[in-house]
């Protein structure tokens, strides 16, 4: 006899699995509007509590995959690769890394997420650009790639709509860390976007949904083994979040980051060394050059003249949105209060707690409480002062961007106890922890 939902859920949640079709009735019966919220919001805490063995995870992504059109990218006349982050933040890669890379020869078709729990999300982030849209139907998407080289677009009705519905059920219901729903969620996409290759980048810290090292190790190998099996070339670096990426953290506070450093300004060091590692490794997959070292040199070179740059400009005008903040990131939406944030000691800053930033950006409303919330752009937290640092009392090491003063009043506190000062400067750490391909 057919098992019924509540069977189902309660068998998850004392630790039984799910077969396939148990999986497709629960997870496609929720795409089709058949099965409510708060019945795979139960389920997904199991999940969270339980886990999943390997051949549950391989069944729902394929569920979760095959929820929508699988794109056939072999038409397109350039090679295709894709790049994922499990999410951090302050991660505004994708930004950089797409439209570089697609300068530089190889087609990105990326499929990218909202914001998901305390991380940013790259759609909310190019949607700073006024008018532009991240909804495009498959074959504008293929187009797109095929004429210009990149497109960036989330989940649809038609591709990956399960994680479309899941994910956004997931943000608000403290069931994302957890791998074998991230693992899904992220090959879903990978897989149905249809790119032959993919590089993703693990993110390991405080601020990042894998804490431990392990962890994140264990979350690459599992979305390897899943590209490996469907036939996909996967290169994966697991990286710090210990720390915010970059200086700032918020949705158009962001894409102005991300514009320094296509336009090759001076910017964060940590930053630009990962998404030259990214960028120079989606190069050698895509077959540009012929090794990340090469790749990395290529990246930088587009830095400095600026292609990348252009590129960004064409993607955002292909996706109905207004270029010219590219070319002046003040026109891009700005906070009506700006907050300096002065040190409280003398010393070197030695630790910048990427968790209560987030936190902070989102109480500013650059998050969701709820789903379908919209996201304020204009608000978030740029940090002046760099870990590492040394910086007298009173030194401005933060800004809040905010809605009202009361609003910029209480971040900056939060801010404040969020960033410490110590006598003795930290020592420097790496920003890649390790590196997992399955081209050896
Ligand atoms: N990115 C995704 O697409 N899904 C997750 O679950 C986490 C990061």
């Amino acid at each position: 006899m057919t098992a019924s939902i509540p069977e189902l859920l309660d068998r998850k949640r004392w630790g039984g699995r799910l077969s396939r079709a148990e999986l497709e009735r629960l997870v496609g019966g929720y795409v089709r509007g058949e099965v409510p919220d708060y019945q795979v919001a139960a389920w997904l805490m199991a999940v969270c509590c339980q886990g999943m063995d390997r051949q549950e995870l391989a069944d729902l992504t394929a569920i979760m995959a095959g929820s929508g059109r699988r794109l056939d990218l072999t038409g397109i006349r350039r090679p295709v690769v894709d790049k994922h982050s499990t999410g951090g933040v302050g991660d505004k890669l994708s930004l950089i890394v797409a439209p570089l890379v697609a300068a530089l020869g190889v087609g990105v078709a990326k499929l990218s997420g909202r914001g998901l729990g305390f991380t940013g999300g790259t759609l909310d982030k190019l949607e700073s650009f006024a008018g532009l849209t991240v909804e495009l139907p498959p074959d504008a998407f293929m187009r797109q790639i095929d004429s210009i080289g990149a497109a960036i677009a989330g989940q649809s009705p038609d591709l990956a709509p399960a994680d479309g519905k899941l994910y956004a059920l997931r943000d608000v219901t403290g069931t994302v860390g957890s791998i074998p729903l991230i693992a899904s969620s992220v090959m879903s996409k990978k897989l149905a976007g249809g790119a032959p290759a993919i590089v993703l980048d693990v993110k390991q810290g405080r601020g990042a949904f894998m804490r431990e090292l392990d962890a994140a190790r264990e979350l690459a190998s599992e979305m390897m083994t899943i590209g490996r099996a469907a036939g996909r070339r996967v290169t994966a670096f697991v990286t710090d979040m210990d720390r915010p990426l970059g200086r700032c953290v918020g949705n158009a506070l962001e894409v102005r980051e991300a514009i320094e450093v296509l336009r090759g300004e001076p910017s964060d060091a940590r930053l630009v060394e990962l998404a030259m590692t990214v960028a120079g490794e989606m190069l050698l997959l895509g077959g540009a050059v012929s090794s990340a070292a090469e790749g990395q040199a290529r990246a930088a070179d587009g830095l400095r003249s600026g292609v990348g740059l252009a590129k960004l400009r064409e993607i955002v005008q292909a996706q109905g949105g207004d270029p010219a903040p590219v070319d002046d990131p003040g026109l891009l939406p700005s906070a009506r209060v700006v907050l300096d944030i002065g040190a409280a000691d003398d010393g070197y800053i030695t630790d910048i707690e990427p968790l209560a930033i987030a936190n902070t950006a989102n109480r500013l409303g650059a998050g969701r409480v709820k789903k379908g919330d919209p996201v304020d752009h204009a608000v978030g937290i740029e940090l002046l002062a760099q870990i590492g640092v040394h910086v007298l009392a009173g030194e401005p090491v933060a800004r809040v961007h905010a809605r009202t003063v009361e609003a910029a009043t209480d971040a900056a506190a939060s801010v404040l106890a969020a960033i410490s000062v110590s006598g003795s400067a930290p020592a420097p750490a790496g920003v890649v922890l390790d590196r997992f391909s399955t081209e050896g």
